[in-house]
């Protein structure tokens, strides 16, 4: 307690101001049995709490930051941009050289609109898909998260082509009903949802690598079935690639598994820590987007000159090679993850795809919503709550991956492998 004594204070006082005293849920630690830590600086690799904690982050805002906090030459754009003024709501330069970018770099993308969110992002794709096809089914997958958009705020329901019931009080039914999902990696639940409706759905959405459930990886030429399904169906396929989007690599999602969907829906990464979000595809279909075309969305301050910008300087300071270095990192951590597991004999299963991956507390294969509960949270929760002792900052969920950055280095992932082994010695059974 007495390492949190100003964040306790800090948390007593937000729960009086905001629901739950955070702006977004998870950031309240109510899985892992523990106080909310405020953070009040970053740099590199690292962050730094406002008891004076430093820790190595691998939280990195849940994914936007892969090159560490603060990047010198990101700051130093971002106070030139500042100095000239944070919005014109008018055209400027620099979204034409993001979209640029983001264009040269996403196959499937001939074409942009900027957003502020990944929500926004994937609520605006699906409005398109339901403009564009005339249709207004949406099929997803359980343990997909796709932001908090009323259609896509959909339990897992069971079975095959379960209509979807409202997740979150305050989703009607009407809309929750045009809403169907099945499990991940399951091909021919999805082929029996397209035997019963397939003339109705005007898109099938999913998260390339599942990263809102725990990592796991498309098997078996899942996403290869689903370009093949959707194509017979004329239906459009939508890869939310928010947490994927130019972290599994530098092609994203569909240049590493090498299928093209039609639309795609950008976040995080592309705004370099600054709110961004985007969605992009077939020229064809994003001109049906206003002014263009009559599917309407807009938005006050999309394209905002400081996020263009920080996206920008991120995406050009990536290159193929800076994918391949986390990768090298990541093989390290795995391997003192599986070491330190069968050294102590806590039950463990590693998920990975490109630069992406998390653990579970099983022993058993995770390929979906169901196999990822397997996962023993009381496990994980002692196991976060010592990471944090030995000044290891983790997402505080099992159901997240790690996030690394190219600030981390050989050190950082010594250190952490050594706190690992500490904290499972310490898993009281
Ligand atoms: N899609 C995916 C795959 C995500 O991981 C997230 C956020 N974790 C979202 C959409 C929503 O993005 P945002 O929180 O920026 O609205």
């Amino acid at each position: 307690m007495v390492r949190y004594n100003q964040s306790v204070d800090a948390y007593k006082e937000a729960v009086d101001l905001m629901p739950g005293g955070v702006n977004s849920p998870v950031r309240a630690f109510k899985s892992v049995g523990m106080s909310p830590v405020f953070m009040e600086s970053g740099k590199g690799s690292k962050i730094y709490d406002i008891d004076g904690n430093e820790y190595i982050d691998y939280v990195l805002s849940w994914g936007p930051l892969i090159l560490g906090h603060a990047p010198d030459h990101v700051v130093t754009k971002l106070k030139e941009v500042a100095e000239k003024g944070t919005s014109f709501g008018a055209p400027t330069l620099l979204e034409n050289k993001l979209a640029k970018l983001v264009i040269d770099r996403v196959p499937s993308i001939e074409m942009v609109r900027m957003v502020n969110s990944g929500t926004e992002a994937t609520m605006s794709a699906i409005r398109l898909a339901r403009g564009y096809t005339g249709r207004n089914i949406i099929l997803k997958f359980e343990g997909n998260y796709h932001g908090h958009g009323d259609s896509l705020l959909i339990k897992a329901g069971s079975g095959v082509a379960t209509l979807g019931l409202p997740d979150s009080p305050g989703v009607p039914a009407s809309i929750a009903q045009n809403t169907i999902t099945v499990p991940y990696n399951d091909v021919e639940s999805v082929k029996l949802a397209f035997e019963k409706y397939g003339k109705d759905i005007a898109a099938v959405i999913v998260e390339p690598v599942s990263g809102n459930m725990g990592v796991v990886p498309p098997k078996n030429d899942f996403l290869q079935n689903l370009r093949q399904i959707t194509e017979q169906n004329g239906t459009l396929l939508i890869f939310d690639e928010v947490m994927t989007g130019f972290r599994v690599g530098y092609h994203c999602a569909q240049g590493h598994f090498h299928v093209t969907p039609d639309l795609t829906c950008l976040g995080k990464v592309i705004g370099g820590g600054l709110p961004v979000g985007a969605y992009g595809g077939k020229r064809e279909i994003m001109e049906s987007v206003a002014p263009a075309g009559s599917i309407y969305q807009a938005g006050t301050l999309s394209g905002n000159p400081l996020a263009m910008t920080a996206g920008y300087e991120t995406l050009s300071a990536l290159t193929e090679e800076s994918y391949e270095e986390i990768s090298k990192k990541i093989d390290r951590l795995v391997e003192g993850f599986k070491q330190a597991a069968a050294e102590y004999d806590i039950p463990l299963h590693v998920n990975r795809a490109g630069s992406m991956f998390g653990v579970f507390f099983t022993n058993k294969e995770v390929i979906n919503f169901e196999t990822a509960q397997q996962s023993n949270l009381d496990y994980f929760a002692q196991y976060y709550r010592a990471m944090m002792e030995e000044g290891i900052f983790l997402p505080p969920s099992q159901f997240e991956g790690l996030f690394l950055s190219t600030a981390h280095t050989d050190e950082d992932i010594e250190k952490t492998i050594q706190a690992i082994r500490t904290a499972f010695s310490k898993i009281e059974k």
